[in-house]
């Protein structure tokens, strides 16, 4: 017998939205990628990067991703001392759970949300609670102070696509005694953020990704805004060099083009109200969306066999087992052409 600790020998393990090997074959609207490209001064500034012969990457990185934490302070209105990147907004997830929550210590998050906080937590050896909502998408059981080390608030949730209140995510704030962490994932596509409530409350973190607003998932960059006791802490946990050269100069590049990213933001955003407008004409219920993608919930309330349908058709959505989840399919909005094949599929299917 290897001897494994024993919660990483009985957990299941995270199981990420899948990727075809066929990719280019398929509507991909399954992971809430961008469909469109990233800035054009992305590849630029990689090609610069690299140079000629690729001899900048003799050497390491910056190990503090100085330049980029300047540009993101600039952009949100931070000190850079209070920006920590990331290596995908899923590395700092991670280690807020090892700065905050020790063996047997009490993570919490909204079911349903992101899964993946009680993977890391199940890592950890940390316990998980969960919080349900109400018909109205507020905390259905969330006590008069929380206790717990660290609440992980995912606003705009996914899958569902509505965002909480910023009086309600700052009433919550006050109500915990640990981190309050709202993981803004998809604020780009948001009418309102949260970035106020960390100047205003220390217990408050935020997580951004350039995943899906910026369109570089494959990139693997994110960031949090803290106190800087709280980056401090981060900054000791996470690899000394967790952001790649090339990752770091895409990252500066990306941030800087802001007219490409607000143009592509809105694009996405139409896109999203004309798909939700006419899906409901075909008597789907959809939540109201402030993300890159809609939850939609057929007619027969069977996500299932909707799902099968648009596989057949070579279409890719996220279809989630969970009870609370399987009568609807979380789609990403990907191009107009895209989403208008997607809806004259769903119409065959009936
Ligand atoms: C996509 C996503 C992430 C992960 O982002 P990466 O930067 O790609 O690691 C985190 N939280 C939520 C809610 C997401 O949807």
């Amino acid at each position: 017998m290897i001897p494994l600790r024993p919660n990483i020998a009985t957990m299941d393990g995270y199981v990420p939205g899948f990727q075809p090997p066929d990719i280019a074959s398929w509507i991909k609207l399954n992971t809430n990628e961008n469909p469109y490209p990233p800035s054009p001064t992305v590849k630029e500034a990689i090609l610069r990067e690299l140079g000629e012969d690729g001899a900048s990457l003799r050497t390491y990185p910056s190990a503090s991703s100085e330049l980029l934490r300047q540009t993101a302070g600039r952009l949100y209105g931070f000190d850079p001392s209070w920006i920590i990147m990331a290596n995908g907004s899923d590395e700092v997830l991670n280690n807020l759970i090892r700065a905050f929550a020790a063996e047997g210590e009490e993570i919490a998050y909204v079911h349903p949300s992101y899964s993946y906080y009680a993977t890391l937590a199940e890592i950890q050896g940390a316990r998980v609670r969960t919080f349900s909502l109400t018909d109205k998408f507020r905390l259905a059981d969330f006590p008069s102070r929380y206790q717990g080390k660290l609440f992980f608030l995912t606003s705009p949730n996914a899958p569902l696509g509505f965002a909480f209140p910023l009086d309600y995510i700052e009433e919550l704030a006050e109500r915990c005694d640990g981190m309050l962490v709202v993981d803004e994932a998809y604020a780009d596509f948001a009418a309102g953020n949260a970035l106020d409530l960390v100047r205003r409350h220390e217990n408050v973190v935020i997580t951004r990704t350039l995943s899906k607003s910026y369109a570089l998932a494959g990139m693997r960059l994110g960031l949090a805004i803290a106190r800087p006791e709280v980056t401090a802490a981060l900054n000791k946990i996470r690899d000394h060099y967790n952001l790649d050269r090339v990752a770091q100069a895409a990252c500066v590049a990306a941030l800087h083009d802001q007219p490409y990213f607000s143009n592509h933001c809105e694009l996405i955003k139409q896109t999203r109200e004309f798909f939700t407008q006419e899906l409901r004409e075909i008597n789907y219920t959809v939540i109201s969306s402030e993300g890159n993608f809609v939850f939609a919930t057929p007619p027969d309330r069977d996500g299932q066999r909707v799902y099968d349908g648009l596989f057949e058709r070579k279409i890719l959505v996220r279809h989630f087992s969970d009870p609370l989840l399987a009568h609807g399919l979380r789609i990403s909005i990907g191009t107009r052409l895209e989403m208008e094949q997607t809806l004259s599929a769903l119409r065959e299917i009936g």
